[in-house]
């Protein structure tokens, strides 16, 4: 793993990969612990972090808090705010094979796409919310009173920011930035197996010229400092991306501990194929959708619905194309499909692909892990005859996996993809621009793409519906959940200032 460290002749303050980031210092653990961090393409250790315990997260919080309250970041104006989220867009292009090495094998991501997805949406990001810092005014309201009324957004103060293992870069920038803007303090606890980029960027903020105290990282388990984190006291809001199960149990803790909770949760998303699509676009599309980051993608496409006509067609063509999608090395620029981040997501994946075959589907091509190098590879996979209710179509797979059903009529098209307690993204193909507009509307969920897939950008929202959660990111919606409105009345009739 190369990655640079600044020259920086204090010990506490030089960049340490491995250790936790608290009020502008790098420090061990409370208790020494540590955790290893092995590479998903290997099964190797790469390298070992600090296990954040609960005494560190009471550290981190309460310099996030004192940061907070101290003003030194809510104070200064959103444009001094800005200019500092610039500097770190900056040093990520600066340092952005840095970040893509971390991140290629952290995840066990084909380089290219952590370099091209990943580094480059995450300076996107920053480089997004740094210009909304331009325009954070508040509102003048015309009210019947004789008094002078404004609406002012506000901050809420220290923002927990826990993020899922699969985009550690890109879902980490997703919060820190819109939070920063707003003027909030932030505590992130990446995933346990994806810590290494969240590290590299507490260095970039520091070196953007973020205070100590503002941005804080604890690594470690979730099982351990989760509840506790999002459960403190001097916690204001908690943003979590996740799956849905660990979702709503944090959920329900920061119901019982009164705290605005964002919540990004699993996917599953449906893509409707009609007939009269453009085929060689739409199977390039199709597949694309469910390979993209071994299918460990929120806003993947693991559910393919066909028009009858097709279907056979389309089988056909996956058979042939599916298995020459370069796999394997993710040291080689052309790669595409990588391991699975762990042994445990490799697992999962494969014992619902058999429990599926058991059911009856169809393997149409893949259908297992493929050894190789002690990695946690599986095969890309297409599986056909499937009951709409079968597990492997309603559960998220977070695998290179991807079911096919057809459908006869647009209502059992849009039936069918409404049909899993997910509700995150979806896709239409289709050269009929008033289907797309008709279907799209009726689809469950917080995007859909109409003729591509994953079409993302920082100006674009997403989030989800069911129990996809409720929060959004991108755009300015999601940097709206990072404040607080608060209304100010003047009565001007009572002599205010005469
Ligand atoms: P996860 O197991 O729910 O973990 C997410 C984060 O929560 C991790 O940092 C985890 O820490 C932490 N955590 C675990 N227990 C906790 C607790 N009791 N309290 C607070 N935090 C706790 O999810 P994952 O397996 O990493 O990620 C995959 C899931 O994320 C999938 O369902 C995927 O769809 C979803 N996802 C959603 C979006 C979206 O935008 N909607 C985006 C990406 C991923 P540890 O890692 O240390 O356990």
């Amino acid at each position: 793993m190369t990655i640079t460290h600044p020259a920086s002749t204090d010990e506490a303050t030089a960049f340490s990969p491995g250790r936790l980031f608290i009020d502008g210092v790098w420090r061990e653990a409370s208790d020494g612990g540590r955790t290893d961090i092995i590479a998903p393409a290997t099964g190797q250790k790469i390298t070992d972090v600090a296990r954040a315990t609960v005494q560190d997260v009471d550290d981190a919080v309460a310099a996030a808090r004192r940061a907070f309250d101290s003003g030194i970041w809510s104070g200064l104006s959103s444009r001094e705010r800005a200019r500092i989220l610039q500097r770190a867009y900056d040093l990520i292009r600066e340092r952005s094979e840095d970040l893509a090495q971390a991140e290629s094998i952290d995840v066990g991501k084909p380089i290219m796409l952590a370099r091209v997805v990943d580094v480059n949406n995450a300076a996107e990001l920053y480089e997004y919310y740094a210009s909304l810092g331009h325009h954070l005014d508040g509102e003048v309201r015309e009210i019947t009173a004789d008094a002078h009324a404004f609406v002012t957004n506000e901050p809420y103060g220290v923002v927990a920011a826990i993020t899922p293992f699969n985009f550690p870069l890109i879902l980490s920038s997703s919060k820190i930035a819109p939070a920063l803007i707003a003027g909030n303090t932030i505590v992130h606890k990446p995933a346990g197996e994806t810590p290494l980029s969240a590290l590299l960027i507490a260095d970039i903020l520091h070196e953007a010229g973020v205070p100590a105290g503002v941005f804080n990282v604890v690594t470690g388990s979730g099982a351990t400092i989760g509840d506790h984190l999002v459960g403190h006291p001097d916690v204001d809001k908690v943003a979590f991306t996740g799956s849905t199960e660990i979702g709503a149990h944090a959920a329900a803790l920061a119901g019982q501990t009164r705290k605005p909770f964002t919540a990004e949760l699993g996917g599953n998303a449906a893509n409707i194929l009609f007939a009269d699509a453009d085929l060689d676009t739409a199977i390039h599309t199709i597949i694309s959708a469910f390979v993209f980051n071994a299918g460990q993608f929120c806003m993947a496409g693991p559910r393919l619905l066909v028009e009858r006509p097709l279907y056979e067609t389309v089988l056909g063509i996956l058979e042939q194309a599916v298995p020459h999608v370069p796999f394997g090395d993710i040291t080689d620029p052309d790669t595409v499909i990588g391991p699975l981040a762990s042994r445990v997501q490799l697992e999962k994946v494969r014992d619902m692909v058999d429990r599926a075959r058991a059911a009856g589907a169809r393997v149409v091509t893949g259908g297992a892990p493929v050894p190789r190098d002690g990695g946690f590879f599986y095969a890309p996979t297409v599986l056909a005859d499937v009951a709409a209710d079968a597990e492997i179509v309603i559960e998220e797979v977070f695998g290179p996996v991807l079911t096919v059903q057809p459908f006869d009529t647009e209502d059992e098209a849009i039936a069918l993809a409404n049909g899993t307690r997910y509700g995150l993204a979806s896709g239409i193909q289709t050269s009929d621009l008033a289907k797309a507009h008709r279907v799209a509307r009726r689809l469950h969920a917080g995007i859909t793409w109409v003729n591509g897939w994953a079409i993302l950008d920082p100006a674009i929202s997403f989030g989800g519906v069911k129990d996809s959660g409720w929060g959004r990111e991108g755009g300015p919606e999601a940097m709206a959940s990072y404040q607080k409105s608060h209304s100010i009345v003047i009565n001007l009739a009572q002599g205010v200032g005469r």
